[in-house]
């Protein structure tokens, strides 16, 4: 068919979507009929959504890119602060399943007319009497519009069961409305040529319902009933990474810790050697490092914490102060010390107040940690060891 639209129809109807999420943040949004799931792979990345919930009666066609609804590594790496489940079940729009009621949005996009007559009714009974969500996006072709398209014999899709004026539409929607307590708005997407808009609407169809019960509605809660109905089967579930989980937030606060701990550590050591002072000398000192020290090296002090190992000690203020995103992620100073108090992989002082880093350069790093294993000297070794099990973690991810 010739391209008669400028972006495609689909991806008007799915930034018609979109569009609808930015206005109104919905938290739990369900797509029905989402097929490759090529509207759910957009609105992953709209993180005011809590909750993504594809539904599709094809599982071939589900699972062929599901894969894409994966969290992307940044994701792991930096994740945020918002939460998102993606899930994908397999089932007809025409059965009920406990676990898809109470939703904000569910979207029906171009799903109702490969739907025979008697399981629209179904399909009504189902979404806005048993689902009944705050709102639904339901679009479906407009037939009238059907003599505009070129070389359009019979029905858009030889799966269409049948396609509705925009009277035959809006009769079905204010039905539903009245029998289950929704008002409607029609709009649609894909304009006809000026002079024609009037006479035959628009290509694609579209109704907005808002449940006139709002968001408070007792039907949300599922009752008893409503928990025994698993109609559909899982295909697919993911959970991305979210600092809420507390897990999440040690891991990633740690690994900011190492990183900063060793950042301040060098510029120290750094600015020592700058001074004159033989990095090898340096190794030797015992103790503070006295009134040579500018003020931002007086911070730290080096310390001996076994027989062959010596340590930076980097202090949580300082590394508080000067990291934001520790500061976001732990709150407080004494919040921080108790989140890296029990971390393998942070060695802190024995009041809790300073990181220990390995006063050695990371070559160095290495050879002393074989060497240490070797000698079995156990207390520098920890030291050595946080960057090694660090390294496992990474890779980890
Ligand atoms: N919503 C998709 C989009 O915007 O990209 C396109 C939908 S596609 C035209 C119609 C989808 O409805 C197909 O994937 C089909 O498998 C699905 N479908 C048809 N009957 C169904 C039913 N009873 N229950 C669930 N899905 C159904």
């Amino acid at each position: 068919m010739v391209l008669l639209f400028s972006p495609p129809l689909h991806r008007q109807r799915h930034q018609f979507v979109i569009d609808f999420i930015k206005r109104n943040k919905p938290k739990k949004v369900v797509d029905l009929g989402c097929n490759e799931c090529t509207l759910l792979r957009k609105l992953k990345f709209h993180r005011e959504i809590e909750l993504l919930v594809g539904v599709d009666i094809n599982s071939a066609a589900m699972t062929k890119k599901m894969y894409e609804l994966a969290p992307i590594s940044t994701e792991y790496l930096l994740p945020s602060y918002d939460q998102l489940s993606i899930e994908l079940y397999q089932g007809s729009v025409t059965q009920k399943d406990g676990r898809l009621r109470g939703f904000d949005l569910v979207t029906s996009i171009e799903l109702i007319e490969h739907l025979h007559l008697a399981d629209v009714e179904r399909f009504s009974e189902v979404l806005f009497g048993y689902m009944a969500p705050v709102s639904v996006i339901v679009s479906t072709p407009n037939s009238e519009f059907n003599p505009l398209l070129p070389g359009l014999t019979g029905f858009r899709h030889s799966d269409h069961k049948f396609e509705w004026t925009r009277a035959e539409f809006q009769s079905w929607a204010l039905q539903v409305c009245l029998e289950h307590g929704y008002e409607v708005q029609f709009t649609g997407v894909g304009l006809a040529p000026p002079g024609q808009r009037e006479r035959v609407g628009f290509c694609s169809q579209i109704g907005v319902f808002h449940r006139l019960s709002g968001r408070d509605d007792a039907r949300l809660l599922p009752g008893d009933d409503a928990h025994e109905i698993f109609s559909y089967t899982l295909l697919y579930s993911i959970a991305y990474p979210s600092l809420r989980d507390n897990n999440v937030l040690r891991r990633i606060l740690v690994s900011e810790v190492l990183y900063w701990a060793e950042q301040l550590k060098r510029g120290w050591m750094e600015e020592k050697t700058g001074e004159g002072e033989e990095a090898s000398a340096l190794c030797q000192t015992q103790g503070g490092g006295g009134e040579r020290l500018s003020e931002r090296q007086a911070e730290m002090e080096e310390k001996q914490t076994g027989s062959a190992g010596r340590c930076v000690c980097v202090p949580l203020a300082k590394l508080w102060s000067c990291c934001p995103r520790v500061q976001a992620m732990s709150g407080s100073v004494s919040h921080l010390s108790r989140f890296l108090l029990d971390d393998p992989l942070v060695k802190l002082t024995q009041d809790g107040s300073a990181v220990l880093v390995d006063d050695q350069e990371q070559d160095q790093e290495e050879e002393e940690y074989d060497d240490l294993e070797d000698t079995g000297c156990t207390e520098a070794s920890q030291c050595s060891l946080s960057a090694v099990q660090q390294e496992d973690w990474e890779v980890d991810l």
